[in-house]
């Protein structure tokens, strides 16, 4: 075979071949306050944690209400400190109207290194109150057409995009109208950007209620996170984590009954094969507005001094470790549609 006809049969192929790897590889970002990231780049990643709170409500919440500056002293020793653990990336959960400020977030990315993902949507737990007005006078479409707005064009001018979509709704087994509408947003953003949608549910007859509404608009249930699934039983992680249900296992602490706790619920996943549907993560944090001096700021750090030696001496290893702190949230949180 000569050379040309060599490069015709054996190279141009090969090349190509590449090419459509390396562009499906492309494809594969994350949103962080600083701007795209490949997925690949997230590293180990605290999927779901808090920089500043403001529990007023929606009617007195701004950015009048805290100090940047002091904000950023009082966080940024926490953040430093998991860098050093190795922590590469942070999702911040707190959504707007309840303390969101995508420029202190922009400021301590900068200046601790790590990556952190804001978001889009809206917070309806906490009887409403961290809801604005125009929740109840528009419809699932103009919400949905706000949020959207925020990852086409960024959050207020900051020109900074949300990283997720986080809804938060109450307990119960049937939404109501503003619930229902709440999370109908979210699937239709979703389906629009590709953001996943990170959602406050403490029942798993709340959880079943959104992943119904979300399988209605033809969003898969691998686009829905069920944040706070601790709280509810193992045998409905089983199941919505079979249907394809990220569960996230989010509050994780240095109390020995918790940590026996999580224990065994990462126990049980594994044992059904399930492992690969879980994200672990805090909680934790933060600045607190409303009591800057009198609430304790929990640092992000029991999951590495307390959770994985626990994991370990129960025969977890370093590979499921990984799976659950780097490829389970590297794949929850990548941009992407995923339809039904
Ligand atoms: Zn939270």
């Amino acid at each position: 075979m000569n050379i040309r006809k060599f490069h015709r049969a054996c190279i141009m192929p090969l090349l190509s071949l590449l090419l459509i790897f390396s562009c499906s590889r492309e494809q594969e970002i994350i949103m962080s306050v600083k701007g795209k990231i490949p997925s690949d780049s997230m590293g180990i990643t605290l999927a779901h944690e808090h920089i500043l709170v403001d529990f007023i409500g929606a009617d007195s919440t701004g950015y009048h209400r805290w100090n940047r500056q002091e904000v950023l002293s009082k966080v940024l020793p926490y953040l430093l400190e998991i860098k050093n653990m190795g922590v590469k990336t942070l999702v911040e959960c707190t959504p707007a109207y309840l303390g969101r400020d995508p420029l202190l977030l922009r400021m301590l990315s900068e200046q601790s290194g790590i990556a952190i993902l804001t978001n889009t949507g809206y917070y309806g737990a906490i009887g409403k109150k961290a809801l604005p007005p125009h929740t109840w006078t528009e419809s699932a479409e103009q919400l949905a057409g706000r949020w959207i707005d925020e990852w086409k064009n960024g959050i207020e001018n900051t020109g900074i995009r949300p990283g997720f979509i986080k809804i938060a709704v109450q307990s119960d087994s049937l939404l109501d109208s503003i619930h229902e509408k709440i999370v109908r947003a979210a699937a239709l953003t979703h389906l629009k950007t590709g953001l996943t949608i990170n959602a406050h549910t403490e029942s798993a007859a709340a959880a079943r209620a959104e992943l119904k509404i979300l399988q209605n608009e033809g969003v898969s249930p691998r686009a829905f996170i069920w944040t706070h699934a601790q709280i509810a039983q193992l045998s409905d992680h089983i199941d919505l984590a079979r249907q394809g249900v990220w569960v996230s296992y989010d509050n994780v602490t240095t109390d020995s009954a918790e940590l026996k706790k999580y224990v065994y619920l990462l126990s049980e996943m594994k044992a059904h094969g399930l492992l690969d549907r879980v994200i672990l993560s805090h909680d934790a944090g933060w600045y607190d507005v409303v009591n800057p001096a009198g609430v304790t700021f929990r640092p992000y750090t029991a999951i590495f001094t307390h959770l994985i030696p626990a994991l370990k001496s129960h025969g977890f290893t370093d590979r499921e470790i990984s799976l659950l702190l780097m490829d389970n949230p590297r794949k929850a949180y990548t941009v992407r549609v995923r339809k039904k």
